[in-house]
């Protein structure tokens, strides 16, 4: 689960790490309101959205004067921000914050990970703050360096020193950053984050340092004990197929091919969007429906694989272990008969009670693609998708 800016930096702060003073704002007039009892005179007004490259993107403005605030504010709320991390559709501007612009001397970059290699808590710092670090760690590797935490020990002194030294800093500068370090990773694990960046980390001209830009994200299977950190959730800024999925007990991530994809188990669901890749298409969805599937889920399934648009053709693979293929047919005749579905569909049915389902499926007079296997079942999908015929 990711959160705005504007929340972390909250977070940051109950933790004593440093951060503009600054607050949201919801129009031009909120904005202006919020530079103005910050008071001094220069204020930077930021696109709220979960997706960064907002700055190249022109969603962070500086401004010098309380107009200037007011008009950048008025100005992205209520528009689409493309950002390279966006999508070409970009993210609905809701609010901006508004906070102190700070005179920087030098950007850095800090963040904490979960290594999936090591399996550890991993922090990264480079001495190039401001540019994209993947991008960065590729170009130019020795520029970001890494420490691994020791889970039983947890983040050691001695660690965050040695990282401060790497990025270049010395004197009380290493104890500051090191210090900010340590509280970072106190932030990161007692909330379940899988994901804290610091992009840029800066020195200001007076030489203070501050995280002037702030994100996470969370670990949704650990949400059940983070009570505090679910109420930051903004379900405008999700896919809302996902979150209806969800709520359905369904496990739908929104991708952008054109074969909507309904399959039972996640392992096969992966194989499902393997295989219609191997065979040229792309998958529009992955979509696990689990394991005992009642004939409203797979109806459920169907109605929101529909939603999106770009499906032209959908994949049903179906092993039923835990579940029986006549249900599943049961399933696909109620979807059927609910709503119209003006796309071919493919059915792959395979393990319990298989020749009763294609009896009833048979017997239905629906009209959909039988398929045996699962290479049969995606080359058909593919070519359906295609308009090339099966
Ligand atoms: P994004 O990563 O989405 O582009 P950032 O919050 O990193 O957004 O902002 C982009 C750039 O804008 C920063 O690298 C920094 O140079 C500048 N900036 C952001 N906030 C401030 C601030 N409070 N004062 C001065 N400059 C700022
Ligand atoms: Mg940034």
């Amino acid at each position: 689960m990711d959160i705005h800016e504007y929340q972390a930096k909250e977070i940051f702060r109950s933790y004593g790490i440093p951060v503009p003073e600054g607050r949201v704002a919801h129009s031009g007039n909120q904005a202006l309101a919020v530079a103005e009892e910050l008071g001094g005179d220069g204020w930077v007004v930021k696109a709220q959205i979960h997706a960064g490259g907002r700055g190249k993107a022109g969603g962070v403005q500086l401004s010098d004067s309380l107009e200037a605030v007011q008009q950048h504010a008025d100005r992205m709320i209520g528009t689409r921000l493309v950002t390279k991390q966006t999508g070409k559709a970009g993210r609905l501007v809701q609010r901006v914050l508004v906070e102190q612009a700070h005179n920087i001397d030098a950007e850095y970059y800090l963040g904490i990970v979960i290594d999936r290699n090591s399996q550890r808590i991993t922090l990264i710092a480079s001495a190039s703050g401001g540019m994209n670090i993947e991008e960065l760690a590729q170009i130019s590797p020795d520029k970001v360096v890494h420490e691994t935490i020791d889970p039983a020990v947890g983040m050691q002194d001695f660690q965050c020193r040695k990282i401060a030294t790497k990025i270049g800093l010395n004197g009380k500068q290493i104890i500051t950053v090191a210090r900010m370090m340590k509280q970072l990773y106190r932030c990161f694990r007692d909330n379940d984050a899988l994901m804290l960046e610091i992009n840029p980390l800066v020195r200001t001209t007076e030489g203070q340092f501050l995280a002037l830009d702030a994100k996470m994200s969370f670990d949704g299977n650990a949400l059940f004990r983070q009570a505090d950190i679910i109420d930051l959730r903004d379900f405008d800024e999700e896919d809302p197929k996902e979150v209806e999925a969800s709520g359905h007990d369904l496990n739908y991530i929104a991708l952008d091919g054109d074969v909507g994809c309904i399959v039972n188990g996640a392992g096969l669901a992966m194989a499902t969007m393997d295989a219609i890749s191997h065979y040229g298409g792309r998958p529009a969805n992955f979509l696990d429906v689990g394991g005992g599937a009642s004939p409203e889920k797979i109806a459920n399934a169907f109605r929101i694989v529909l939603e999106d648009p770009n499906v032209k053709a959908i994949m049903l693979n179906i092993y039923a272990g835990i579940n029986r293929c006549d249900w599943i047919a049961k399933g696909i005749i109620k979807a059927m008969g609910d709503q119209r579905i003006e796309v071919p569909i493919v059915v792959r049915l395979a393990g319990t009670n298989l020749e009763e389902g294609r009896r009833i499926l048979e017997e239905s007079g629906l009209d959909y693609i039988p398929a045996e296997r699962l290479s049969d079942a995606a080359k058909k999908s593919v070519a359906a998708a295609k308009g090339t015929g099966v």
